[in-house]
């Protein structure tokens, strides 16, 4: 019977493809950086449009694995999620951002962060909870935090993703559409879900200087956002060229290589010191 169980087990283990034992290993190491304090935030500035000045930065997950080095997030977070594990690290991330936009504050940098959510963090009783705690062992001003969900989060408005979205507007946390027109493209939740921000999507914002088709639907969606009374920003920015568009359509903030790179979060600070880096 042992022996039969040994081969069942070999058996069960060849099956699985290497990318499933590649799956599995990442999901224990996973578990294991969480305890280990593997995980690190790279901070990348949004820059107004209008001053040049360092307005916020957005916190990007790093997982810095004892053997493979720094691992980006598209490497990993797609287990964490399968797992349930986005949760524990999703919580982890909220903390930590807020801490560091505290200490922004203690330092004289009044700079928001913005925290990537993923769909089953907004699906759950315990977000508000969750981000009332960071804000809470932070001291940070809710103002100060924004959250970055992406349409395709919006498509399942159970209503128990509606209540939270209406308990964290109603703290004063600020909500941004990432990847904004990649998406589902029924737009009436802007409204009802008292949305802040508008993302324009990076794919856009990329061939903006070079596709009449991109610039159009840049220029529609930063009207769009301002009749909403939202503000645009535009990510993705690698270009002087694109920079300059983006503020003749009179996008209001701008992210990407070409303002800074995500990095650690002295790099925010030396750039937010900065009277006007354009
Ligand atoms: P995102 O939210 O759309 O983040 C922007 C991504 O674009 C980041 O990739 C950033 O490094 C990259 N980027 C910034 N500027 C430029 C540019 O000028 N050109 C180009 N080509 N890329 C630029 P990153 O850090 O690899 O993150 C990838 C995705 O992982 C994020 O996409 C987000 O969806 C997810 N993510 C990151 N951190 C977290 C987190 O804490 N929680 C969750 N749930 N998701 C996260
Ligand atoms: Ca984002
Ligand atoms: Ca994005
Ligand atoms: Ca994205």
């Amino acid at each position: 019977a042992k022996a039969a169980g040994r081969d069942t087990h070999r058996f069960y283990a060849e099956a699985m493809n290497a990318e499933a034992v590649a799956h599995l290993s990442t999901r224990s190491g996973l578990r294991r950086a969480l305890e280990r304090g593997e995980f690190l935030i790279h901070y990348q500035p949004q820059v107004s449009l209008e001053t040049g000045a360092v307005t916020g930065a957005e916190a990007l997950l790093r997982w810095n694995h004892p053997e493979k080095g720094m691992v980006p997030p598209g490497a990993f977070i797609p287990i964490a999620e399968d797992s349930g594990l986005i949760v524990p690290i999703g919580a982890w991330v909220l903390a930590e951002a807020c801490r560091q936009a505290a200490r922004w504050r203690d330092q004289g940098l009044s700079l928001s962060v913005a925290v990537n959510l993923s769909a089953l963090q907004l699906q759950r009783s315990d977000l508000v909870p969750t981000v009332t705690r960071a804000l809470a062992d932070s001291g940070l001003d809710p103002l100060l935090l924004e959250l970055e969900l992406t349409e395709s989060m919006l498509i399942q408005n159970t209503d128990l993703v509606m209540e939270n979205l209406r308990r964290l507007k109603a703290m004063g946390v600020q909500m941004s559409i990432d990847d904004f027109g990649t998406g589902y493209s029924n737009l009436s939740y802007i409204g009802r879900l008292a949305v802040d921000k508008l993302k324009i999507d990076r794919s856009f914002v990329a061939d903006l200087t070079r596709s009449h088709d991109s610039a159009k639907i840049t220029a529609a969606v930063i009207q769009m956002a301002h009749s909403l009374n939202l503000t645009a920003v535009a990510e993705g920015v690698e270009d002087a060229g694109t920079l300059e568009a983006l503020r003749v359509l009179r996008c209001d903030v701008a992210q990407g290589y070409y303002l800074g790179r995500p990095g650690p979060a002295e790099a925010v600070e030396r750039a937010a010191r900065q009277v006007n880096p354009f």
